[in-house]
C-alpha cells in the first residue's frame, strides 16, 4: 500500500517543528511520495540515537519508502547517516527549507552545504502547524555566540533575523486560518535582528507585528538570554496583554563558575535580576528555564547553587538535561562528571521542578482563567498551565475556565 503524503518524523526544538511544516508543504507541492522524512537534533547523544532507531524501525515497516534525513545532527554528521543503508537521500539544513529541493529528481545522495555560509533565512508562509492548537513560527535563525557545551550552531550557522514584513505576514495568514495563539521561536531570539537594515530589537519587531496584526490574541516567545532583553521588550513585558506573562530562560545553571565555563553572558544575579524585574511589571509572570545538570567540573557545591537558583527565581518549568558531551565543543576537552552522577543531579532538578509545578498550580485553583483548547479536552492557561476541561471544546478555540482543582500535574476546569 503506497503512502500518498509524505511522514514527517520531528525531534528536538520548535524551530525543528515549524521546519518541518515547511518542508510538508514543499515536498507535497512536488508530489513527492512514499516517503519518509527523519527531521534531526543534535543537542544530546540521545536525540541521534532515536533518530537512527527510528529510521532502522521505518525501514522494516517500509522496505519500499523514500527515507530523507535532515536536521542538525545530518548537518553536523552526514556521514554517520550515509552509512546507513537505509538511508536513501541526507540534506541540509539550508537545503531542506528549499523548494526546488524537493523537486530535484537527480540529486547527489548527499546535500550538505557549509552551514556557516548562510545569510539568510530562507522565507516561507505556512498554512499551520499539523496537530497543533498553537503555531511555532520561525523570527530567526543560527547563532553568534560559542557556548562551550553547545553544538547548535554547528548545525544551524550564524544568527539571522526573518524580516518583519515576512513575519506579519506569516502571523496575519496563521490568524486568518484560526490560530488564535502563536510561538515566535529561534535559536537566540534575543539576537533578533542585528543582521537587519536599521537592527530593529526583538521588543521592536514584536510591537510591530502586534499593531500589524490587532486580531491575534495571544503571543508566546521561546528561550531568552537573561541578559539580553531589550528596553522594548521590557515595555511590552509591561503593559502588552497579549504578550503572555510566561517566559522561557535560558539559564543552564546556577552556579557563576559553571556559568563562566560554558561561556554564557549571564552570571546568577543577572538571572535572579530578570525575575525580579519581570515579577515589579507582571506580579503573575511564570518562568521556565533550560538547565544542564552535571557540567564539566561541576562539582557538589556549585550543582546545590542550582538548586537553589530554582527557588530563588522562583521557576516552575523546568527542562532539564544531563551534560551529554558533544565531540568539537571545548567542554567535550574539560574533566568530566561522571554519568551517573550526571543523571542523579538531573533526577533531583526534575523532582524539584515537580514541587515547583504543584506550588505554582496551587495558585490559580478557585481563579478564571483563559484557555487555548489543545487536543482531548486539555488546554493551557495564559500561565502555560495545563487544564483538563470539563466538556470538550474545538482544538483552537480560547474558553473562559473557573479552575476547580488540581489532578497531576494538570489543573481541572469548568468552561464557563
Ligand atoms: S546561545 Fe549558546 S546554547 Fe544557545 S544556541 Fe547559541 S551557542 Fe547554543
Amino acid at each position: 500500500m503506497s503512502r500518498k503524503e509524505p511522514e514527517l518524523v520531528t525531534f528536538g526544538c520548535r524551530l525543528n517543528t515549524y521546519e518541518s511544516e515547511v518542508m510538508r508543504t514543499h515536498a507535497k507541492n512536488a508530489g513527492l511520495e512514499d516517503a519518509i522524512i527523519f527531521n534531526t537534533c543534535a543537542v544530546t547523544k540521545e536525540a541521534e540515537r532515536q533518530a537512527r532507531q527510528a529510521i532502522r524501525r521505518a525501514r522494516r515497516d517500509h522496505p519500499k519508502a523514500k527515507i530523507i534525513v535532515t536536521g542538525c545532527s545530518a548537518q553536523i554528521d552526514p556521514e554517520t547517516y550515509a552509512g546507513m543503508e537505509e538511508v536513501d537521500q541526507i540534506i541540509g539544513n539550508d537545503l531542506k527549507l528549499e523548494a526546488e529541493t524537493w523537486g530535484a529528481t537527480d540529486h547527489e545522495r548527499v546535500q550538505i552545504n557549509d552551514i556557516m555560509s548562510v545569510k539568510e533565512t530562507a522565507s516561507h508562509l505556512i498554512d499551520g502547524v499539523e496537530g497543533h492548537a498553537r503555531a511555532f513560527i520561525q523570527v530567526q535563525n543560527g547563532c553568534d555566540h560559542r557556548c562551550t557545551f553547545c553544538i547548535i550552531p554547528y548545525g544551524r550557522g550564524n544568527s539571522r533575523s526573518v524580516p518583519i514584513g515576512e513575519i506579519t505576514d506569516q502571523v496575519r495568514k496563521l490568524v486568518e486560518s484560526g490560530y488564535n495563539e502563536i510561538v515566535f521561536t529561534g535559536v537566540d531570539v534575543t539576537s533578533y535582528g542585528s543582521d537587519l537594515p536599521g537592527e530593529p530589537t526583538l521588543g521592536q519587531m514584536i510591537r510591530r507585528v502586534l499593531a500589524l496584526v490587532p486580531e491575534l490574541p495571544r503571543l508566546r516567545l521561546s528561550s531568552l538570554d537573561p541578559v539580553e532583553i531589550d528596553d522594548d521588550l521590557w515595555r511590552l513585558i509591561a503593559e502588552e496583554p497579549r504578550l503572555m506573562p510566561h517566559l522561557h530562560m535560558s539559564l543552564q545553571a546556577g552556579d557563576d563558575m559553571v556559568l563562566k565555563r560554558m561561556k554564557r553572558r549571564h552570571l546568577r544575579e543577572d538571572a535572579i535580576a530578570m525575575c525580579e524585574r519581570a515579577r515589579e511589571y507582571r506580579p503573575d509572570m511564570v518562568f521556565g528555564a533550560d538547565i544542564i545538570a552535571g557540567f564539566p567540573t561541576e562539582t557538589d557545591e556549585m550543582f546545590a547553587r542550582t538548586l537553589d537558583v530554582v527557588e530563588e527565581c522562583d521557576l516552575t518549568f523546568l527542562h532539564v538535561f544531563p551534560y551529554s558531551e558533544r565531540e568539537g565543543t571545548p567542554a567535550a576537552k574539560m574533566p568530566q562528571v561522571p554519568h551517573e552522577v550526571r543523571k542523579a543531579r538531573a533526577a533531583q532538578l526534575r523532582a524539584l521542578g515537580e514541587k515547583q509545578v504543584q506550588k505554582f498550580l496551587k495558585r490559580h485553583v478557585g481563579q478564571k482563567r483563559q484557555v487555548i483548547v489543545e487536543q482531548n479536552g486539555i488546554g493551557r492557561t495564559e500561565h502555560f498551565a495545563e487544564v483538563q476541561l470539563d466538556k470538550n471544546q474545538r482544538q483552537g478555540a480560547l474558553a473562559d475556565v473557573m479552575i476547580k482543582g488540581i489532578e497531576g500535574n494538570r489543573l481541572t476546569g469548568k468552561v464557563l
